[in-house]
């Protein structure tokens, strides 16, 4: 059934092919060539894809047998992903495939970028601070020191209760943890095996990051010091990737041929209840999303990508 309406600022729905012929509002609340490349959806095939494995069946279920609604403005950040993919599709790269399609038993899957030269493979995310600070394992360490003692005895309090204390200042360290990265992981290493298995050799797997909100005061606190990143990804076993691939199909395929929901997506694929909260499109099918809703208030929307 799947993403059949767009969802107007004032909460009224309208068909999306109705919406792209005339808007039911005053003004558009996105220009229409805008609203055309949001509104590109694909088509459910019977195979599970790459990115689709890495989200709750509960939710891939629901998105496939019920209508749904998003708002076009909450679509910014994947549209920014698109433009770079569109943009990329123009560059031709010796010794290059981009955006190829492939499928086998557990899926398909389309990789942005492999470079058979270096026997890489890339991925292009645009992402939050937040996330590439996650992914790059970055431990933030907030240490209080002493400001040394100038002659004149300025490092010290001279008044107020702390009269005759060594006056101190906060000092941010990082270093490195372990990298938060399983989905982009699981997500390359299925692309990688998918190459491999087509013949080719792939020896190492990079995510190019791009912070879509990269400002001075998100620097700091992410400990980022620059826009995009080569972020190394290790790629998986095959025994840990195609299994997990063929387990996530099989239980779509089940609940769909059963007309069964399945239970509710994990923790780690609701991003510990935020996406129930205010980032899942069928929310409002699912006894989870409906009593997160009652809980919370809708949080801003972020799309996380
Ligand atoms: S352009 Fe925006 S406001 Fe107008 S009908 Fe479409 S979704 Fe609604
Ligand atoms: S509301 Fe939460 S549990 Fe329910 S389908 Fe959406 S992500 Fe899954």
């Amino acid at each position: 059934m799947p993403w059949v309406d767009f969802e107007c600022p004032d909460g009224g729905k309208i068909q999306i092919e109705k919406c792209l012929v005339s808007c039911r509002m005053g003004a558009r609340c996105v220009a229409k060539p805008t609203l055309m490349l949001m509104s590109k959806r694909r088509e459910w095939k019977g195979k599970i894809s790459a990115t689709q494995g890495l989200n709750g069946t509960r939710m891939e279920y629901l998105k496939i047998t019920q209508p749904f609604s998003e708002r076009p403005t909450d679509r910014a950040f994947a549209l920014l992903g698109t433009f770079h993919h569109l943009k990329m599709q123009g560059v031709a790269v010796p010794e290059s495939l981009t955006e190829e399609w492939m499928e086998d038993e557990a899926g398909t899957g389309m990789f942005d970028c492999y470079d058979a030269e270096e026997k890489a493979l890339y991925d292009f995310k645009t992402c939050g601070c937040y996330k590439i600070n996650k992914a790059l394992g970055k431990v933030k360490e907030e240490n209080e020191v002493i400001i040394p003692d100038g002659e004149d005895g300025s490092g010290f309090y001279k008044s107020g209760a702390r009269k005759g204390m060594a006056k101190t200042r906060k000092v941010i360290t990082w270093s490195l943890g372990d990298p938060d990265i399983f989905e982009w992981q699981m997500q390359l290493s299925r692309y990688a095996w998918m190459i491999k298995d087509a013949g080719f050799e792939v020896e190492r797997a990079y995510v190019q990051a791009t912070a879509r909100d990269f400002n001075q005061q998100n620097a700091r606190q992410y400990g980022l010091d620059r826009q995009i990143y080569i972020i190394p990804v290790e790629i998986l076993a095959r025994e840990v990737v195609v299994p997990f691939y063929l387990a996530k199909q099989e239980a779509l395929l089940y609940a769909l041929a059963n007309k069964e929901t399945p239970p509710p997506c994990a923790p780690k694929e609701t991003w510990d209840g935020r996406r129930c909260a205010g980032y899942c499109p069928v929310w409002q099918y699912c006894d989870v999303g409906i009593a997160a809703h009652q809980k919370a208030p809708e949080p801003e929307k972020e799309e996380v990508v």
